[in-house]
């Protein structure tokens, strides 16, 4: 029932519209929210999901309302043949703008879109080919075979029905491994990147989806308004379409739906009452938009539909699926650091770090705060560049990886700073560690041609979640666990990768004596399997009793490495730690 409730309301959207007495003026309003709402379902992925604003969604609503009446009213073409058209300018339009700015980012990013909302605005108002201010009238209307669908309520049904189908694709989309890697956009690059997501792909993926969605609400507009000119694709639009993805909640598809309808029925109102109140002339109505815009960020930022419906996790139904293939075992040398380096200013956060890890092993990188040991980190997984030294992973030198390219060669972490997505669950966050073991394009993942590759993903993940003792927490939200526990997830993940050196930045803090004990006798189970394991921890009796060897640092510098004994008894190490007390 779950997975058919699409067609009841496409059935209603069809039907509705007819209802015996139902004023015209209603399905009229109806059709415009519906135009607004596929819109706004965009932007709830580009902005809600992927954390990136645009005010720029009316401009790709024009590219695909201009790319159809040009088609049709120009050339002649069937108005159906406007779609692909629409669809395809609108994505094209949005991969050459996003190649320029989504380099950019949060606050720089929107006044990009500000500025290309602007001048596409006016692009349209002085092009020849556009019909520049006057635009281009005698669209024709859309026909199924010889009936025309001119009246209102053949609109509102193919409209509804297309926000209908947009509901689906779009859950569709969040719902694969492409759309995790859009939701795990929220948590910071960094995290999906050392996973291996390709996190520009993902945030043009999006700019993309969103800029054809608008292209379809184009298309629906040029044909049911039978003429297109620049006003309704200039920034104002753009400002009131992310209005109502906010007013409803930005991350939820419905909320979508509710802020694309209250936006619309408020604008009507207003154009009515705001002239009596204040007499004719100027559009007030922006002003008092924009009063509620700041009115609901400041009272309910996350948007009317989370107040409406406490939203709840999906409890995902593990099934039983084969199992992925494992990496063959590497053996021997598997990292080596030589000379590495970093400079931050005048500060030298690490100086001249060398060492290696091989298959089987765990080091242990200790030292005091502050010695360099998770810069460290950041320099061997591709996060920082170093100043100067090389990192070599399996043979290859991997100094000037970006850290997506470095995970490809089995290399996995957690952080100190745990990196969890907040609006994800448990397993979901733990998924992202598998994303490189899955190939499932956006395109299969909105035809849901993915299922069967999303269910090995979610039974690694719950394999591995169940490994390290975290099964029964898999559909809670992740943040909802204790930080220690939070850690553990973010180890799953890493195991999710099936990593051959494993970088663990103080894994054992915040865990109790109990989960401490069961974490070391897993390290020595990986050990076991062959995997090679850099373990930074703060915990003396934890890393002595499980490192194989130890390197010591100090102000960047390494002051001792050997055998956790010898190192123990090392008079510098005392010093470093004990300030020469001992
Ligand atoms: P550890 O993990 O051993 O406690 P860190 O690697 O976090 O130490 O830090 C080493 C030194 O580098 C510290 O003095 C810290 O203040 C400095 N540092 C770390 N990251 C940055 C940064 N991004 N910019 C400037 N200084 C930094
Ligand atoms: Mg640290």
């Amino acid at each position: 029932m779950r997975r058919w409730w699409w067609l009841p309301a496409l059935l209603v959207a069809g039907l509705l519209p007819w209802l015996p007495g139902l004023p015209l003026f209603w399905v009229s309003l109806a059709n415009t929210i519906g135009i607004s709402a596929i819109i706004a379902v965009g932007l709830v992925v580009l902005t809600g999901v992927g954390c990136m604003t645009s005010f720029a969604q009316a401009s790709f609503m024009g590219f695909g309302a201009y790319a159809t009446a040009i088609l049709s009213a120009r050339y002649g073409l069937s108005p159906w043949l406007g779609l692909p058209a629409a669809l395809a300018f609108a994505a094209l339009g949005a991969a050459a703008i996003g190649a320029v700015t989504l380099r950019l980012s949060g606050h720089y990013l929107a006044l990009g879109t500000i500025a290309w909302g602007v001048s596409l605005y006016f692009l349209f108002g002085n092009l020849d080919l556009l019909g520049r201010n006057d635009g281009i009238s005698d669209i024709p209307p859309l026909s199924v075979f010889s009936l025309k669908l001119v009246d209102v309520r053949w609109s509102a049904g193919l409209i509804w029905g297309c926000v209908v189908g947009v509901v689906v694709t779009t859950n569709h989309l969040l719902d694969s491994r492409w759309g995790r890697a859009i939701r795990a956009l929220r948590g910071g690059t960094l995290a999906a990147a050392s996973f291996g997501v390709n996190t520009a792909r993902a945030r043009m993926l999006s700019f993309v989806y969103a800029a054809m969605l608008a292209g379809l609400a184009g298309w629906l507009y040029a044909h049911l308004q039978r003429a297109v000119n620049p006003t309704p694709f200039g920034l104002a639009a753009g400002i009131q379409y992310l209005l109502m993805t906010v007013v409803g909640g930005a991350a939820f598809v419905p909320g979508a739906l509710l802020g694309a309808g209250l936006v619309a029925i408020v604008n009507d109102r207003l154009q009515e009452w705001l002239p009596l109140l204040l007499g004719t002339g100027g559009s007030y109505e922006t002003i008092v938009f924009g009063i509620i815009l700041v009115a609901v960020l400041q009272l309910a930022p996350e948007g009317l539909w989370p107040h409406l419906m406490r939203p709840r996790l999906r409890k995902r139904l593990i099934v039983e699926a084969e199992p992925l293939a494992r990496r063959a075992r590497a053996t021997g040398e598997i990292l080596r650091a030589d000379r590495l380096r970093k400079n931050f200013g005048g500060l030298l956060a690490v100086n001249d770090l060398s060492f290696t890890v091989a298959a089987g092993e765990i080091l242990g990188l200790i030292g005091p705060n502050g010695a360099g040991k998770s810069t460290s980190f950041n320099l061997l997984t591709g996060v920082a560049d170093p100043s100067g030294g090389t990192v070599t992973v399996s043979g290859c030198d991997v100094t000037t990886w970006p850290a997506r390219r470095i995970a490809t060669l089995g290399v996995a972490r957690s952080f100190q700073h745990v990196k969890l997505v907040a609006a994800m669950s448990v397993i979901e966050n733990v998924a992202i560690g598998a994303h490189l073991r899955g190939s499932a394009s956006p395109i299969a993942a909105v035809l849901r041609l993915d299922r069967a590759e999303e269910a090995r993903l979610f039974a690694e993940a719950a394999r591995q979640l169940a490994r390290v003792g975290l099964a029964e927490y898999a559909d809670q939200p992740a943040t909802s666990l204790a930080l220690g526990q939070q850690r553990i997830v973010e180890i799953a993940r890493a195991l999710c990768l099936d990593p051959a050196l494993l970088l663990l930045d103080e894994p054992a803090a915040g865990l109790r004596h109990a989960e401490k004990q069961a974490l070391a006798t897993l390290l020595r189970r990986l050990r076991a399997d062959g995997m090679a394991i850099l373990l930074v921890e703060h915990d003396m009796d934890f890393v002595m009793n499980l490192a194989d060897r130890l390197v010591v640092m100090d102000f960047g510098t390494v002051i001792a490495q050997g055998q956790p004994a010898a190192v123990r008894s090392d008079p510098a190490v005392i010093e470093a730690y004990l300030g020469g007390v001992a």
